[in-house]
């Protein structure tokens, strides 16, 4: 593992690869990534620049090369040379370079440090190219290549012998014991049969135990048959954010086969923004047949507990502004779930400037907040989500997302802003009628 500086970027390296293999390794996943849709996506930019005014990245910096599809230059290279109709004679003819070490290199922040594969690009573009899913397929390349941000190299290596970024699995009774304890809820674990296999992102597992806590008692008092287990408890998915993509697939087979085992029909993810893009979203892809279990965000969850009217909450009537957690709201489909349960807890929502499926990202996704060296850019993006908050005058500020909320905690600490971002599982939890 290296860090390392061009004449113009910073980058981070894994393994003892020679510059050529790595690029070699790179171009071979890019072309082995140029499917049908990939290539028409890549076919179809007509350079109207729209989706530059889009991407938060770049709307806070007014920097170009943040415009999102400069961010797919390379793996446009690599299509036109390797895959696109002329590629023969792009080759021959020298009409396009291939990609070098020190493209990659400098790639590596617009890849990783600058791109939270939101998809608010993509759904601003008229040629409907899906940026977010191009740079998803993008790294991919770049991980096989090893360059990757180091502190998302490290996670990967330790979810790789963990299952998890927080902790091995034989540690989780303990966890849960403590957790049990310090909030005074039943947090059973590894039992031999459930209706719901619970799960927890990373964070749970460490500081924020008390996410832990409100799930479990929202879950004993709905009187459910559930458990959380050591074969499958971290949904937090580092391999999504990382393009590692056997380590994702391993991660959520992880989750669905303990499901499996214990007779569970429904996996339960945790607030958490990637968990649910790559358990709900791209399992479905990969399983090969309909996936033998239902997997459920959170927020759904608590909107069909209180819809069916197995929870019922207390009014908190006071006025909220809610952030919409992209991989939850644009990419996965939750808008109006998050706003019933707004509304079964009494709050009078004032929305955001920019808010539901058009709402800017926290700045932190895609492994960004893990990402030390994005600091700056993930307070310029605050910045501005600061002001759009404060502008509501709202008394609460939510999201449901903990990825989101430990980015905008960090956000505030820099910033000095003393507005406490609230999680809707813990409000709900929090506020439950007898
Ligand atoms: S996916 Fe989001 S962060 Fe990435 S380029 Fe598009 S708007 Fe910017
Ligand atoms: S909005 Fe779409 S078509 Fe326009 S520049 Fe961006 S990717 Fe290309």
């Amino acid at each position: 593992m290296s860090m390392a500086a061009t004449a113009t970027s910073t980058f981070d390296q894994q393994g003892d690869q020679s510059d050529g293999a790595r690029v070699d390794a790179a171009m071979r996943s890019f072309v082995s990534e140029f499917g049908v849709t990939a290539a028409l996506h890549m076919e179809s930019c007509v350079r109207c620049g729209l989706c530059a005014q889009a991407c938060h990245f770049y709307v806070t910096t007014g920097d170009a090369k943040y415009t999102p599809i400069h961010k797919l230059e390379p793996f446009r290279r690599a299509y036109l040379r390797e895959a696109s109709p002329f590629a023969p004679l792009v080759r021959a003819l020298a009409l396009v370079k291939k990609p070098s070490i020190v493209d990659l290199q400098q790639w590596q922040e617009l890849l990783y440090d600058s791109c939270t594969m939101c998809g608010r690009c993509t759904l601003v573009c008229p040629m409907g190219i899906d940026i977010a899913e191009l740079v998803k397929e993008a790294r991919h390349g770049m991980f096989k290549a090893g360059l990757v941000p180091e502190r998302l190299a490290l996670m990967d290596r330790t979810a790789r012998q963990w299952g998890s970024t927080a902790t091995p699995g034989e540690d989780l009774p303990d966890i849960l014991a403590e957790a049990a304890r310090e909030h005074g809820v039943d947090i059973p674990c590894d039992l031999h049969s459930a209706d719901i296999l619970v799960t927890a992102a990373s964070a749970e597992l460490g500081e924020h135990t008390k996410a832990l806590a409100d799930a479990a008692k929202i879950l004993n008092r709905i009187g459910v048959k559930w458990t959380m287990h050591q074969g499958g408890f971290d949904a937090s998915n580092i391999g999504f954010n990382n393009g590692d993509l056997e380590l994702q697939e391993r991660l959520t087979r992880a989750l669905v086969d303990t499901a499996l085992k214990i007779g569970a029909k429904t996996v339960l993810l945790p607030e958490c923004g990637h968990a649910y893009g790559a358990a709900r979203w791209e399992a479905a892809k990969w399983y090969g047949r309909a996936l033998p279990v239902r997997i459920i965000h959170m927020t759904e969850f608590l909107d069909e507990l209180i819809t069916t009217k197995r929870i019922r909450l207390k009014k908190i009537g006071e006025s909220a502004t809610f952030h919409d957690p992209c991989q939850i709201v644009r990419r996965g489909g939750l808008e109006a779930a998050a706003r019933r349960v707004l509304a079964a807890l009494g709050f009078e929502l004032i929305e955001l400037q920019d808010h539901g499926v058009t709402g800017y990202c926290c700045g932190g996704g895609g492994g960004v907040v893990s990402n030390p060296r994005a600091a700056p850019l993930r307070h310029k993006v605050f910045e501005m989500k600061q002001q759009q908050i404060e502008a509501t005058g709202a008394k609460h500020f939510v999201t449901s997302c903990g990825q989101c909320r430990i980015t905008f905690e960090m956000g505030a600490k820099y910033a000095n802003w003393d507005k406490p971002t609230e999680s809707l599982l813990e409000l709900v939890a929090d506020n439950l009628a007898e």
